[in-house]
């Protein structure tokens, strides 16, 4: 997979801690929820960096034991819930997460909502992060569509 070192998704501990408390509460079901924050454009001289920074994290009380399919077969109340909690904070969805039972990269289904979403022609999922958590070891992974193209980024967690 395409890796992109110029994108950089950092994770704070409080927001980390919560999306590990929402992998606990979700059990036996694996947990899904949005990220809220905003995306900050470095200019190194014409090598653009990109840094998203999660503020707000949403838990979503999924029922079914897929939570990519729960959450892609909700997107009409999703765009809704995300729609809320901008208002309310003016902030920007800037990823969707998820876990897994094991491992922390895209499965074939995810890849599939993953391409879907970035070519919907809704914008604001255009750009969407997708986080995935191992729910064992809470070994986490970013990525993004690029180009078309499915892309692993860097996750920075950070003590603040
Ligand atoms: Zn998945």
């Amino acid at each position: 997979m395409r890796f992109e070192k110029d994108i950089v998704f950092v994770l704070s501990k409080d927001i980390f801690g919560k999306i590990n408390k929402c992998i606990e509460e979700s059990v036996p079901n694996e947990a899904c929820g949005f990220l809220f924050g905003e995306i900050d454009e470095i200019d190194n001289q014409g090598d653009f960096n990109y840094i998203y920074r999660s503020k707000l994290i949403q838990c979503i009380e999924s029922s079914t034991t897929s939570p990519v399919s729960f959450l892609m077969g909700n997107d009409d109340q999703i765009l809704k819930i995300s729609n809320i909690t901008i208002q309310n904070k003016e902030l920007k969805l800037i990823a969707v997460f998820h876990s897994h039972p094991a491992g922390a990269y895209p499965s074939n289904v995810d890849k599939k909502f993953m391409k879907y979403y970035h070519n919907c022609g809704i914008k604001k999922f255009t750009h969407l992060v997708w986080i995935i958590v191992d729910s064992r070891n809470k070994n986490v992974n970013g990525f993004i569509y690029l180009d078309n193209k499915l892309t692993q980024i860097r996750i920075e967690l950070s003590e603040d």
